[in-house]
């Protein structure tokens, strides 16, 4: 089998290369090929593959099976053809930020906190890492990011080298590798050394910035979002974008936004409290309006009435209101949020309501229940309740059987 050489190894600035198919296959009903050089990434630690094409026809992905790095086509490409490969170079060059800056950001959790990376995922959006620690702290990530950013800043060569299996004990490995035979070190001078397949930047400084975007704990472990380079400051500029469309919502200045959001919602609170006391008022004059518009009945007095303006809680708040007064009975009815009815009487008036209400509403489909004095149910037509409410002061006068 020949083995493809790896130019995305030797030079993972190349963007564009000649080639020649040396195998033209399928995978999954897709057409495949194996070049005898290419600069595609195949889909390996962590890293997507890359995208691009091979003679204008597009590399949809890349991946690596025993050994071969399969190219899948839009359409196929016949064995013996000289193909020209350009590949995805913004998404490529996005990948090696990523990637490099998740070595610097490993390493710092080990410094740090001891805590080991047991995976890696470069998402389409943000990219994680597993650590091995169960509790993680905004002190601590800004530790993290202080350090992190501090190795970007001194701008540090990152190189990759490959070294023989009986030499790596000696180099002080972050991570111990998983593959045999010769080992690919990839060294941040002076920082950090770990076995990994992987496409980088060649200095810190082009990783730009990281930035811990956010975290949550994971069983014993914590899974770290971070964003590098290109995509840290695409979320610094709609963070920016967010802060002064709040601030300017407020009419205050980005800093001020906290203090402004405390201040708005002392305002809602007093606002509410004081439509609270109104509501209170107005629902008491409406208890003593309709208390006057009680009629004269044998033993006291009654009020008959369905609600037009206000909701269920209200009536029972009436409903209580006019029960106080003594020696009155109240049928009330709402149709907000659901129709819905409330008899109630004071202590003083013989007359049991749930019976009432069972008799009034009951035959259309109200259900509900209470105590003598007071009585609440729903389940019934909206349309229905002036016919219900005619009912219950009927049977309650003796108007009907
Ligand atoms: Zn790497």
């Amino acid at each position: 089998m020949t083995i493809t050489r790896r130019l995305f190894w030797e030079d993972p600035y190349r963007r564009e290369f000649e080639a020649t198919v040396i195998e033209s296959t399928d995978y999954a009903g897709q057409p495949a090929v194996v070049l005898d050089v290419t600069c595609f990434y195949p889909t390996s630690g962590g890293q997507p593959h890359d995208v691009g094409t091979l003679n204008g026809i597009a590399v949809c992905e890349v991946l690596e099976e025993g050994g071969r790095i399969l190219h899948i086509l839009e359409r196929p490409l016949a064995e013996g053809t000289a193909v020209h490969g350009a590949i995805d170079w913004p998404r490529r060059f996005d990948h090696m930020q990523q990637h490099s800056g998740q070595h610097l950001l490993s390493q710092a959790f080990e410094r740090l906190f001891d805590a080991e990376t047991v995976s890696f995922h470069l998402g389409e959006e943000a990219c994680t890492i597993d650590v091995t620690m169960a509790d993680l702290d905004l002190a601590q990530v800004s530790q993290v990011e202080a350090l992190v950013n501090g190795v970007i800043f001194e701008n540090r060569p990152i190189s990759a080298r490959e070294y023989a299996e009986e030499e790596i004990g000696a180099l002080g490995l972050r991570k111990a590798p998983t593959v045999h035979g010769r080992i690919r070190i990839v060294e941040v001078e002076g920082f950090d050394r770990c076995a990994c397949g992987g496409t980088h930047v060649r200095t810190t400084g082009e990783i730009g910035l990281v930035h811990i975007r956010r975290w949550e704990k994971r069983r014993s472990q914590t899974r770290v979002e971070f964003l590098c380079g290109g995509r840290a400051q695409r979320d610094y500029l709609r963070l920016e974008a967010l802060c002064r469309e709040a601030a300017n919502r407020l009419s205050v200045g980005v800093g001020e936004l906290p203090e402004a959001i405390v201040r708005l919602q002392e305002a809602l609170q007093q606002s509410g409290r004081e439509a609270q006391a109104l509501r209170k008022q107005l629902l008491e004059r409406e208890v003593a309006l309709l208390a006057l518009e009680a009629e004269p009945i044998p033993g006291g007095r009654l009020l008959c009435r369905l609600l037009a303006d206000y909701d269920a809680a209200a009536m029972r708040y009436i409903a209580q209101g006019l029960a106080a007064q003594g020696g009155i009975v109240a049928l009330l009815a709402v149709r907000e949020p659901s129709a819905q009815v409330c008899f109630v009487r004071s202590a003083d008036f013989e007359a049991d309501m749930v019976a009432l209400f069972r008799e009034a509403a009951g035959p259309y489909g109200g259900r509900g229940g209470g105590q003598p004095h007071a009585a609440q149910g729903g389940g019934m037509r909206a349309d229905d309740l002036p016919a219900i409410l005619a009912r219950a002061r009927a049977l309650l006068l003796g108007e009907t059987g």
